[in-house]
């Protein structure tokens, strides 16, 4: 029967090529599309898969892997939006309902929790996030009596990156110390201790971190037997984003599908901004290598998303590259106004243009939604965020402060963890801890104490009531028990949890009412999940963003500015954007070691940033701003000069503006100037 394929009608003629590779004409070997920002990559894998499955294939068997779950449920949406196009409402059970679309993360606990009792794992395991991860990598470092007082150790948020970036990059402590933490390296040994200690808690506590989702997966797929049986489930693996994974991701792509048949991958190395998690854009580059028969390529030059005027500039960015293999992207959209490059003062100034304009769009017809403000550092959005609150504007911000990040949704959470993983020792630590009467002394004696019972929720029962906490304890006990035998079931049970928790908050906070709001509001997001652990996993690994109450997650049937992070930002697109702090210091940061790699990607944030622009793009250039003490000479406010990446060459580029409109001698184009030195903070710097 042959498809009506009207839907692959609008695409050119190599997105068509990549669309149709390989399908339904036997063994389809890999393919790379590799291309620059806007060209289409995204949306031309989403049609890829709904043409493979209005073909046939089986939506169970297809694996789509993308940077966020976000992205992911946005790709399903299209896939099953063609796909019913075309099958009718047949498709609605079936056709476009991938089941297997998330994060590597993601996809990598459901694999491993589905697998865990033959790769020696207890299917209970609990994951770590970054925040839990530096609270075991401190209890280990002061079990090992690596105090960070007496002998400057490097702290644990340092220690746990130092740990990632080996693990992800596969390399020896001794390089990536030379490498990217110069000033640890007189540390390794002790480093050394600390990282087999830490390996050796999560193991004895039944948790997972973030780069154990991809070191166990990866480690899976080197067992024959097992690597089969999980590359036989999928008939396709797709990946977005490609120049942003890292050689553990490489290596279960080529384990997943070892002759890389039915494997899809598409990136731009331009966009490549990663590194600092080990993401390495050879991964991309030796893709075509790494098969034989060798990829299909397909290169896509057109860009679909801005202006003549945007791209003209974003590509005069990312000309003064150093290296780079994608060409430079061409349009026929309208030519448009020159991006603008905004002279203000400060950052308070920066906000209170950002507000200005934003409003004067929305009354010319430019929803909320259609506008986004883009930072290199969550912390600089701070001065906007108060800006936006007196305004009353709303805004929700990616890639900041999550929901989860808050303490008492992270209470709720540890007993949750606690009850189904009692091995979890900071969730246990930390959900005790609440309990009046109990200090750390005596949390310690009772996780010691069920950690190595057969049942250590039943062994918590026999702990006898420590002193000063009696009654207390009991209900404690109480909770837990009701808990793990499931008297009220999923997700009421959250409500057994917040009996428990919130006499516990109303005596540990101040601010209880915006509080409770949020556990009302953490239960709500609890019934969208059809059990404890999905919940648990899944928040975890790509928690909520903050909005502008502080709480919750979005509206989503309102209206409300986008605030980002430029590495959440990644692969979206907005009419207006609007991106603060275009200045050196902030981009490229001084926060790196300024070797030329890390310059390189700086710039490459930037073109990531020029690029979600459609219509209208701002980019702002405070005189002044402040740093949060993340240099030697901790928070003040420095001179900003122009970043490097818009040398003089490019201004005829953008149109120059400085706001307000004052004279020129005060307003003009900040000039490199030298920061103020501030001997006094030298001089305590002296005696810390
Ligand atoms: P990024 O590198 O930022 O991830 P991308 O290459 O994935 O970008 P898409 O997000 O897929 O690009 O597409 C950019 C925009 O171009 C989208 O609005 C998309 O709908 C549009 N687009 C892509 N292909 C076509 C086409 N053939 N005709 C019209 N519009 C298109
Ligand atoms: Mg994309």
């Amino acid at each position: 029967m042959s498809l009506p394929a009207t839907y692959l009608d609008g695409l050119n003629p190599e997105q068509r090529r990549a669309v149709e590779h390989g399908v339904g004409a036997g063994p389809c070997p890999p393919l790379l599309v590799i291309a620059g920002a806007g060209s289409g990559k995204t949306n031309t894998l989403a049609h890829r898969v709904a043409h493979l499955v209005v073909n046939g294939a089986d939506p169970h068997r297809i694996l789509l892997m993308t940077f966020s779950r976000r992205a992911a449920a946005e790709m399903t949406r299209r896939v099953e939006r063609i796909a019913r196009r075309v099958m009718g409402d047949g498709a609605r059970g079936g056709y476009g309902a991938l089941s297997w679309a998330g994060t590597f993360h993601g996809i990598g606990a459901r694999l491993l929790r589905e697998h865990a009792e033959r790769i020696g794992l207890d299917p209970a395991f609990t994951i770590h996030d970054r925040e839990d991860s530096a609270d075991l990598m401190n209890l280990v470092r002061h079990d090992l009596g690596f105090s960070k007082t007496e002998s400057r150790f490097p702290a644990k948020a340092t220690c746990l990156s130092i740990y990632s970036r080996c693990v992800n990059a596969g390399l020896p402590l001794d390089q990536v110390l030379g490498a990217n933490y110069p000033w640890c390296a007189g540390w390794a040994a002790e480093l050394k201790q600390l990282f087999a200690g830490y390996v050796d808690a999560k193991q004895r506590h039944n948790v997972l971190d973030y780069d154990d989702l991809l070191l166990y997966w990866a480690q899976t797929m080197t067992e024959p037997a097992l690597a089969d049986e999980i590359g036989s489930r999928f008939d396709h693996v797709m990946v977005d984003e490609y120049q942003d994974t890292n050689a553990l991701q490489a290596s279960i792509l080529l384990g997943l599908k070892p002759e890389g048949r039915g494997l899809t991958v598409v990136g731009d190395d331009a966009q490549s901004i990663y590194s600092f998690r080990a993401a390495t854009v050879r991964n991309i580059l030796d893709f075509p290598k790494a098969f034989s028969p060798p990829a299909r390529i397909v290169t896509l030059d057109r860009n679909y998303r801005s202006t003549q005027a945007i791209l003209g500039a974003a590509n005069g960015v990312i000309d003064l590259a150093a290296e780079r293999f994608t060409k430079n992207l061409w349009t026929d959209r309208a030519i448009g106004a020159r991006p603008q490059l905004v002279g203000v003062r400060d950052e308070a100034d920066q906000a209170r243009y950002i507000v200005e304009r934003v409003l004067e769009h929305r009354e010319s017809g430019t929803t909320l939604k259609q506008q986004a403000v883009l930072f290199r550092t969550s912390s600089h959005s701070a001065p906007l965020e108060l800006e936006l609150t007196r305004r009353n504007i709303p805004f929700v911000k990616f890639g900041g402060l999550k929901f989860l990040d808050a303490a008492h949704v992270k209470d709720m959470l540890a007993l949750l963890r606690f009850v189904q993983n009692p091995r979890d020792r900071v969730a246990g630590f930390r959900v005790m801890l609440l309990i009046p009467g109990i200090g750390p002394a005596s949390a310690q004696k009772a996780l010691d104490a069920i950690s190595a019972a057969a049942d250590p929720l039943a062994a918590l029962a026999n702990v006898p009531s420590p002193p000063r906490a009696g009654a207390d304890w009991r209900d404690f006990i109480d909770a837990v028990r009701e808990l793990r035998d499931g008297v009220a079931g999923w997700p009421a049970e959250i409500e057994r949890a917040r009996l428990w928790y919130e006499p516990h908050l109303d005596r540990i906070h101040d601010d209880v009412a915006t509080r409770r709001a949020d556990l009302v509001q953490l239960a709500q997001i609890a019934s969208g999940y059809p059990s404890r652990e999905r919940f648990l996993t899944e928040l975890t690994l790509d928690p909520p963003d903050a909005t502008s109450d502080q709480a919750g997650v979005p509206l989503l049937d309102e209206d409300y500015l986008i605030l980002s992070t430029i590495h959440s930002a990644k692969g979206q697109e907005w009419k207006s954007v609007f991106v603060l702090n275009v200045v050196d210091g902030c981009m490229p940061s001084d926060l790196g070691t300024g070797t030329s790699a890390e310059i390189e990607e700086e710039r490459r944030l930037l073109y990531v940033a020029m690029t979600r622009a459609r219509d209208d793009l701002h980019l702002v250039v405070p005189q002044r701003f402040f740093t949060h003490g993340q240099n030697a000479m901790g928070d003040r406010h420095v001179y900003a000069a122009r970043s490097r990446f818009i040398p003089d060459r490019l201004l005829t580029l953008f149109e120059r503006v400085s706001w307000p409109h004052v004279a020129p001698s005060t307003a003009g184009y900040p000039t490199r100037q030298a920061p103020p030195i501030d001997i006094g903070a030298r001089m305590r710097g002296m005696w810390r």
